[in-house]
């Protein structure tokens, strides 16, 4: 042991370029002892960069190696916890990253910019806002579901649980009683949701039931500044909820007593760069290691959380009833098949849909309708020679955008003016082929003469301010029909509405990704719930599907408001196919100007896995290019690699991802860009 006064030895977390194949920590020194978990910033080639103390190290300094020492400590704030780092140490390894990168990734911007006197300042600055007038928040009376629920939970206070409820079943009250023992007993809460746009109302409604407390926010549309303020607020103890989307699992909360993951089976759980992670897999993690209770909600749950709570791993709640007994949307399937006196896809509305619209206009009410494209056509073609509106950079078309006249490559971004005739063969007839979005808006538009329609899909709402003036124009009334994405599925709590229809949402079922079917059964199933809230209305509310395929069990399940029997018919296709929660994938993927280039990569990677021990178990199949094999240019490939067990899986990427640094590097097989997606959500 070193002398007391004398130097001491730490290992440092620093950020390092992804896979530059430095080791996890550096070490520094540093002139008194400092615990674990502490901000610093040391010196990195010729910068000065935060770094977090990872470990004190015990032995003595070895003379003659030249160590370089921390140059600051940030003494404004405690030192990370010991389970903070354990979680980024878990996230760092299972979707293997750097420690360091992880570690400084997830942490605000800000914070690993300032320097120890200018952290002084704005910890100095943060000041809880003064609490509003307590009027006693209204609680309703619970129903016997929910108070069966509460029961349960706070009985429980560690366990993983499923809320498996149909929206407006009152899963959201669910989680305040339940906030509200956690904070009764003096602990942090972390409420993570998809995307914080589009639920506003979860905020307003934890803002008013915990007024006496500070809620913060944590997500990526904050301010810098807002951003470290909300996080160091969090940190210090000082705030008691955080509202956050999946960068917040990552929280440092010293005092955290409960993680509610709203929507748990949403997409916008899983991180698509850098470090891939899953902030709902990752609070589940979090739980256990804080010996904390995690409540995952959602009308639809991922087929990975309803099996873990068919096996009794996690607790399942069910809230089988709307509020105030408000009916569930009526199913009506419409056989494209059997309507078809002139088919073709032209026929976006069927007759009897029409009919029903025109039914809740004469009534005053609201209709949204759903289709899954945006742009005016998803492909321009020239009858006369066969030419289509193909992207040169992409495998992919450009879609008609028609508001401006624009041809856009929605992958890589490209956009250019609608040419006048076939710019191969100068033909001047040439038309669109199939509907998006704005083109459904002008048909409705020509067949309900005198209402009015809006869209709202990523088009619309480019503009800031321009999603919430829009929906604030459908809650006002001044829409009829609304025409949008799965973008107006999410979320909102539309009173008017009472029909809901997807026009067109087959080609989800024969998609190549086998998860398909189970985000189209969730996005029905959401739609639905967008209509008939009010009970008053909930009677007369219907939901609507087209569809080429009326016997499909998706459709005869999504009938009967039946996700049990859904993810039963989905589970058993999966388990014969091997597919997760059966199986544990891993992709790697690999981008280079040349798709030979990037499949040498691969099969290099493959053979190097082959020759590890550790592949016993596990397939490494085949390079092969993903749906849009090329964007911007750019070729990519991936491959697929499969186990039965996720902790051989695991262990063989342990062993094998740090060789491919070096053999990315390798001349013959140099891509532009490698990596790996631990649980991808699409293959
Ligand atoms: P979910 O989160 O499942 O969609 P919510 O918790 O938002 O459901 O509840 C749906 C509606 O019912 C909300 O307007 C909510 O205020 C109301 N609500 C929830 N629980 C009760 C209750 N016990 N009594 C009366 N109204 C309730
Ligand atoms: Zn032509
Ligand atoms: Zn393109």
């Amino acid at each position: 042991m070193s002398e007391p006064g004398s130097p001491q030895l730490v290992a440092v977390a620093v950020e390092t370029p992804q896979h530059a194949g430095l080791a996890n920590t550096l070490d520094y020194t540093c002139e008194q002892s400092l615990a674990p978990g502490t901000l610093v910033r040391v010196p990195l080639g010729k910068r000065q960069v935060a770094g977090i103390v990872w470990e004190r190290k015990a032995a003595p300094i070895t003379e003659g190696v030249e160590l370089r020492a921390t140059s600051q400590v940030m003494r404004a704030i405690p030192p990370l916890s010991a389970p903070w780092r354990q979680l980024v140490a878990f996230a760092a390894g299972y979707y293997q990253r750097g420690l360091g990168e992880l570690a400084l990734a997830v942490l605000p911007p800000e914070l690993r910019r300032l320097d120890a006197a200018q952290l002084d300042r704005r910890v100095v600055r943060l000041a809880k806002p003064s609490a509003a007038p307590s009027a006693e928040p209204l609680v309703p009376t619970l129903t016997v579901a929910q108070a069966q629920a509460a029961a349960v939970l706070s009985a429980a206070p560690a366990a993983t649980t499923l809320l498996h409820g149909v929206t407006g079943s009152g899963k959201t009250e669910v989680y305040l009683q339940a906030a509200a023992q956690a904070l009764a007993a003096g602990r942090q809460v972390l409420v993570l949701v998809p995307e914080i746009n589009l639920t506003p109302q979860l905020e307003a409604r934890l803002a008013a039931r915990f007024a006496g407390h500070w809620l913060v926010s944590l997500h990526s549309g904050l301010t810098p500044a807002q951003r470290l303020k909300h996080w160091l607020a969090a940190h210090c103890g000082q705030a008691d909820v955080v509202l956050g989307t999946r960068l917040a699992v990552f929280a440092s909360m010293p005092r955290l007593g409960l993680i509610v993951v709203d929507e748990e089976h949403d997409p916008s759980f899983k991180q698509q760069e850098g470090a891939r992670y899953s902030a709902r897999d990752l609070a589940v993690y979090r739980g256990r290691l804080e010996n904390i209770a995690v409540l995952l909600g959602s009308a639809t749950p991922s087929l990975e959380t309803w099996q873990r709570a068919e096996q009794g791993a996690y607790q399942r709640l069910v809230l089988p009833e709307r509020v105030g007994g408000g009916a569930l949307p009526r199913v009506r399937v419409v056989d494209m098949n059997a309507l078809a006196r002139n088919p073709g896809p032209q026929d976006a509305i069927s007759a009897p849909l029409l009919e029903a619209l025109r039914l809740r206009l004469a009534r005053g009410e609201q209709s949204l309708v759903l289709l899954n494209r945006r742009g005016y056509a998803p492909v321009l073609h020239c009858g006369a020679c066969g030419w289509k509106s193909a992207c040169p950079h992409c495998s992919a078309w450009r879609v008609f955008h028609k508001a401006d006249r624009s041809l856009r490559c929605h992958h890589c971004g490209l956009a250019d003016r609608v040419p006048r005739a076939c710019p191969d063969c100068g033909n001047l007839d040439i038309h669109a082929l199939g509907r998006g979005t704005e083109r459904l808006e002008e048909h409705l538009a020509g067949l309900l003469p005198g209402s009015r329609v809006l869209r709202i899909d990523a088009d619309s709402t480019r503009l800031k301010g321009a999603l919430e003036a829009q929906l604030g124009a459908v809650h006002a009334g001044e829409v009829d029909v609304l025409v949008g994405t799965q973008m107006v599925a999410k979320g909102h709590d539309f009173r008017h509405v009472t029909l809901v229809a997807a026009v067109n949402p087959d080609s989800a079922l024969f998609a190549s990704d086998f998860r398909a079917p189970e985000r189209l059964f969730a996005l029905l199933m959401q739609a639905a719930g967008r209509a008939g809230r009010d009970a008053a209305q909930g009677a007369a509310s219907e939901m609507w599907v087209q569809t080429w395929h009326p016997r499909h069990p998706l459709f005869a399940a999504l009938a009967r408001h039946d996700f049990g029997a859904f993810a039963a018919s989905q589970l058993r296709e999966r388990e014969g196919a091997g597919l997760p929660p059966f199986a544990s994938l891993a992709l790697l993927r690999a981008e280079a100007r040349q798709a030979s280039t990037a499949a040498d990569f691969l099969h290099a990677a493959a053979e190097l896995a082959a020759g590890l021990p550790e592949s016993a178990g596990v397939m490494v199949y085949p390079p092969v290019p993903p749906p849009i094999a090329r964007v911007a240019s750019v070729e990519r490939m991936q491959m697929l690699v499969e186990s039965r067990s996720r902790t051989a899986l695991q262990r063989l990427l342990a062993a094998w991802v740090p060789g491919l640094t070096p053999l990315g590097k390798q001349k013959a097989h140099r891509v532009l860009r490698w990596a790996v997606d631990v649980d991808p959500l699409a293959i």
